[in-house]
């Protein structure tokens, strides 16, 4: 038997991933009287529902539940690594499908590996877990608490700086790229370990956090939330102009039914956030617009002639460490608008002589993501005649670089070699830029702004302008264009409109019917 989905709740999450997990959490912590259902449309792949499929231990497992992420993309050749995007072949990382659609629109670059995941805990499920902070033009200028609520996203993720402290030449990897960099950078934007949403059990073994360790014991154990997967919602329902609950489609059975909320909140990814809004006729100018993500350009190095780099039998890596051990954080600047993610791996991203093993974690992959210039021109947009796989309007991406773009990129290729050979010695020839897409980090489409004046889709709380009731969260949401990872600061917007949202139910919003 399905469960049947309740008549009315307080409040209808849509969507599983850390985003509207956080809304979850926060609620069970704040109004833990109020009902709460949070719909997800694919499938539970994970024990407890929600984790990070690295931490499967069986790999036949753990690609199973990749497979079953996939959506309709599930089958589909997969590649693992961003090294490994280098063949150019147009396709997905395990756990994620591409947007059909993503380089259609002629005459732009499109978004070529424009993806998602349809599962619960979302791309949570299957992500790097790198956790930092924004900085400089990154940060919201208008939210005066973000540093507090980023402290609290680091709460919900569990995030920790020291799970690496034993990898193999990462204090190496730091003191030679700190020599080359941290010269004319302020304190706080200084080389330093990556902030990652994972932390060792007493064993030693890697535990990655995904939606499990946001939603946590608080809302497990509350029974007044209720987490409903293969559960597809077509509608955001309204009435009177606030919101009235949502339509959701089970499919595992083919039912349709209404249930009614005083709040919903739509955290659906950056594409599918905005696809809902609009197939329920909310459609603000802004909704789409300023898509950003970030060109990402890579390079790698190996370290050769330090301690143990030379010896495959050098220190052996500590227990359960996977394809990276160790990660690196370059933290962005306005003056060098690029975000490095440095991960020593355990495997080379290129052949190298059967008689030259790798010593683990003497091979550095460099990343460099860079800030996109943001433009209303770069959207994704929803055809009314044309319905995706799930029946939804089907999204369409019209994206391009612009000139600034290419002077950014430009400028990290310079700086990733620089690095680089700061590093070790290079095993590319040249630095390589990602088909755009790779980095998996839409933000923009539903961005936050501090007045309506046609810019935003949401206020400060997330609220969208004109519809109260209705909140959106997600990477879509920031307003910035970051060059950082935006998963921290997207449940840090979560944690603001999901308190907004605690604070109304104790003041008695308005009741559902
Ligand atoms: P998602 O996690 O995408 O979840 C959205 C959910 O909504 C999905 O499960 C989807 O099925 C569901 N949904 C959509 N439409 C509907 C509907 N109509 N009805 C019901 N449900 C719906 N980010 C970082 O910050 N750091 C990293 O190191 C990092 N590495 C990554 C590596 C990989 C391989 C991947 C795949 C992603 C990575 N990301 C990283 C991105 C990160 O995972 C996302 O930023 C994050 O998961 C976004 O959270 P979200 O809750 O907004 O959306």
């Amino acid at each position: 038997m399905r469960p049947r989905y309740p008549d009315a709740v307080d409040v209808a999450i849509v969507g599983s991933g850390p985003s509207g997990s956080a809304y979850a959490r926060i609620l069970s912590e704040l109004a833990p009287d109020a009902t709460i259902a949070m719909f997800e449309a694919g499938p539970t792949v994970s024990s407890p529902p929600g984790a990070h499929v690295k931490n499967i231990a069986d790999p036949a497992a753990r690609a199973h539940a990749q497979r079953r992420s996939e959506g309709p993309g599930a089958g589909a050749e997969t590649v693992d690594s961003p090294g490994e995007v280098k063949s150019g072949e147009r396709r997905a990382r395990p756990g994620t499908f591409l947007l059909p659609e993503g380089d259609a629109v002629a005459g732009g670059d499109g978004m070529p590996v424009a993806a998602m995941s349809t599962n619960v805990g979302g791309m949570s499920a299957h992500w790097t877990g790198a956790c930092p902070r924004p900085g400089g033009s990154e940060r919201i200028a208008f939210l005066d608490d973000l540093d507090e609520l980023l402290s609290e996203a680091e709460r919900l993720l569990g995030v920790t700086t020291d799970a690496f402290d034993g990898s193999p030449f990462g204090d190496l990897v730091r003191e030679r790229l700190g020599a080359v960099v941290d010269g004319a950078r302020s304190e706080g934007d200084r080389v330093a370990r990556m902030p990652l949403a994972v932390h060792r059990r007493d064993d030693g073994a890697l535990v990655w956090s995904g939606s499990d360790v946001v939603l946590g014991d608080a809302t497990r154990e509350n029974s007044r939330f209720a987490l409903y997967d293969e559960s597809l919602v077509t509608r955001v329902l309204q009435r009177g102009g606030r919101a009235a609950g949502v339509r959701v489609t089970d499919r595992v059975t083919g039912e349709t039914s209404d249930v009614a909320a005083r709040f919903v909140v739509v955290a659906a990814d950056a594409l599918r956030t905005p696809q809902l809004l609009w197939a329920s006729g909310v459609r603000p100018d802004a909704l789409g617009r300023c898509l950003n993500d970030q060109t990402q350009v890579v390079f790698a190095v190996r370290i050769r002639g330090a301690s143990g780099a030379d010896r495959a039998d050098g220190d052996a890596p500590a227990a359960g460490l996977s394809a990276t051990s160790g990660v690196t954080w370059v933290p962005f600047t306005d003056d060098e608008p690029f975000h490095g993610q440095i991960m020593q791996l355990d495997a080379s991203p290129i052949p190298v002589a059967e008689d030259d093993p790798i010593a683990p974690g003497s091979v550095v992959g460099l990343g460099l993501f860079c800030a996109k210039d943001l433009s209303r021109d770069d959207r994704v947009e929803f055809a009314d005649d044309r319905a995706d796989d799930a029946g939804l309007p089907a999204p369409r991406i019209r994206y391009g670089l612009t000139p600034r773009d290419r002077a950014v990129i430009e400028r990290a290729r310079e700086q990733i070699v620089r690095w680089g050979r700061a590093i070790g010695e290079p095993l590319d020839d040249s630095p390589f830029v990602l088909p755009l897409g790779s980095s998996l980090h839409y933000q923009g489409t539903t961005r936050m702004g501090p007045s309506d004046d046609g810019e935003s889709v949401c206020g400060p709380d997330s609220e969208v302008w004109g519809v109260p009731g209705v909140f959106v969260a997600g990477n879509g949401v920031i307003p910035t264009a970051t060059a950082c990872n935006p998963t921290l600061t997207s449940v840090a917007l979560a944690v603001r409109g999901a308190r907004e949202i605690a604070d109304r139910l104790g003041r008695g919003a308005p009741r559902s019917t």
